[in-house]
């Protein structure tokens, strides 16, 4: 018999109408009796993780959903994650570095509208999500909207229509369609040993500029004690250099030992600061790049890297490295790693 484990950290999906505005407070059991066929599929535990608006999810809570995933994934064929869809890209991200080697899938999940609405779309979420989870997947994905995404490639990109998630710049990895699941391709298996991986540096900015940032904003930023920056610079990756001349900022702080990494603002196709005179400055001077990777990943990746290198050598080596499918490497991107 297949055997599912459901675990629940709030959301819309698990919202009730209160006095003081939509609040998580169903259980994962709660939840769960709303699917009153679901046990059809075999098995099926639930848990409470915690019971939280995803606005309120950050580097602690990451860290308790990989450890109860990474403790309990050897039992079960595989994990549902019911989360909060306003800050899910990030948890899905962030997942898929500190759980890495997956042998199985973990499927993260929740909805628009909480599933006691007469409109919901958490039933169909949730079973999607559960048919995915028994799918022979291996990572970190997530189920939205009849649409399989892997988890370091989502992006919330609409805030009411139920296709809230689109797989940026990476087609999705399968469907559901008439209560199936279909793989557009072979699943690939892992070729390192599951790991629970929950070292991270949280100490990293996300900057979006907008013409006329000031330059002091990098000072301010390394006085705060960040660790690392994620720049979201102009269409391909342009930082203005006039007037207010960001690459000084730039400079000042990648000396004092930041890690400061360039992407775009624009949502769709990889940055490339070397097309341009704007771009190739900061790159000449030792910035990092995020190619095509989203900003939830480029943050959480640096997270994550900050925490496992011991310069900025060694950060610019992982974040050139693709771990689970986050970022396309141009030809010749070992050069930016001086190789
Ligand atoms: N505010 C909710 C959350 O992210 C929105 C949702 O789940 O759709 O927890």
């Amino acid at each position: 018999m297949k055997k599912l484990m459901i675990l629940s950290t709030g959301g819309t999906i698990a919202c009730t109408q209160t006095s003081a505005g939509l609040i998580p407070t169903l259980s994962a059991g709660d939840i769960l009796s709303y699917l009153p066929d679901a046990r059809a599929v075999g098995q099926i535990d639930a848990k409470t993780i915690f019971n939280l608006d995803s606005s309120n999810i950050q580097p602690e809570e990451w860290k308790m959903i990989a450890r109860e995933v990474f403790e309990c994934i050897d039992e079960y064929d595989g994990v549902v994650i019911l989360h909060g869809t306003d800050t899910m890209a990030y948890t899905a991200s962030m997942l898929s570095f500190m759980l890495r080697g997956l042998k199985k899938p973990v499927v993260i999940t929740g909805s628009q509208l909480p599933i006691g609405h007469p409109q919901t779309d958490a039933k169909l979420n949730l079973g999607h999500a559960m048919l995915t989870a028994l799918s022979g997947l291996c990572g970190v994905f997530v189920a939205f909207d009849g649409t399989i995404m892997r988890g370091c490639r989502v992006a919330k990109v609409r805030t009411t229509s139920q296709n809230a998630f689109e797989s940026i710049n990476c087609p999705p990895v399968g469907e559901i369609r008439d209560g199936a699941v279909r793989l557009f391709a072979e699943p690939e298996q892992p070729r390192e040993e599951p790991v629970l991986d929950e070292a991270i540096d949280p100490g990293v900015f996300l900057l979006k500029l907008i013409p006329g940032t000031r330059t002091e904003v990098f000072q301010a930023i390394g006085d705060m004690g960040y660790h690392g920056v994620v720049i979201e610079g102009f269409g391909l990756g342009g930082i203005h250099c006039l007037r207010r001349n960001l690459l000084d900022g730039i400079k000042q702080l990648l000396g004092a030992g930041v890690a400061v990494l360039l992407t775009t603002q624009c949502r769709y196709e990889a940055s490339d600061p070397m097309v341009y005179e704007t771009g190739r400055l900061a790159v000449e001077s030792g910035i990092l790049q995020g190619f095509d990777m989203t900003s939830e990943c480029a943050v959480t990746k640096l997270m994550w890297a900050l925490a496992h290198a011991d310069d900025l050598n060694g950060v610019r080596r992982i974040m050139m490295t693709d771990y689970c499918g986050e970022i396309s490497l141009p030809e010749g991107a070992g050069e930016f790693c001086g190789e």
